[in-house]
């Protein structure tokens, strides 16, 4: 994983161009220096990164998004985003499993008499944390033009809306403010 800003950092993500193809989302400074081009985190679009419409593109580039905006706190914290534990089969539950690290083939673990896994932490989505792109991407993604610009605070700001708005809906709470009736 390239990160191209440093954590809470200000970024902006600017697409632009038309076509069906891969198009390109720069990673700017909020004056509008290009500091990176966003990485595509393929899920869905093998073919690459697009929005407007509500399609497999656009679902990779809301996720894609919503992993940059987050940094390493879009990482499971479980397996630090590798995917994978590594555990100690005779031990039982204890100790608790520990991330894989990428570095060390399998083999290597075995020869110390430990397993590498799949993580099993229900909230892993391949290393990253479940995030709600698809809702990201029915509330902006879809919706944008040929060119958009969205802040790194924008997407994190809309994250904690998002978060809110299901923890108002999982207690029966009305999603939309009470407004009086007018007279
Ligand atoms: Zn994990």
């Amino acid at each position: 994983m390239t990160d191209v800003s440093r954590a809470g950092e200000e970024v902006i993500y600017h697409g632009s161009g038309s076509g069906a193809g891969g198009r390109l989302i720069r990673i700017e400074t909020p004056d509008g220096q290009r500091i990176g081009v966003l990485d595509h985190i393929v899920r869905h679009s093998p073919t690459g990164l697009t929005w407007g419409y509500a399609g497999s593109g656009p679902a990779d580039t809301a996720r894609s998004l919503l992993i940059a905006a987050l940094g390493r706190d879009a990482l499971c914290r479980t397996c630090g985003g590798t995917g994978r534990l590594v555990l100690d089969p005779a031990a039982g539950e204890e100790p608790p499993p520990i991330p894989w690290d990428p570095h060390r083939p399998p083999e290597e673990y075995a020869a110390e008499g430990l397993e590498v896994t799949e993580c099993w932490d229900w909230e892993c989505d391949s290393g990253y944390r479940r995030l709600p792109y698809q809702a990201f991407k029915r509330e902006h993604v879809a919706n944008w033009g040929d060119e958009f610009q969205i802040s790194r605070t924008q997407i994190l700001s809309w994250l904690s809306d998002h978060g809110q708005r299901q923890a108002a809906k999982a207690l029966g709470l009305s999603e939309e403010p009470q407004r009086e009736a007018s007279g």
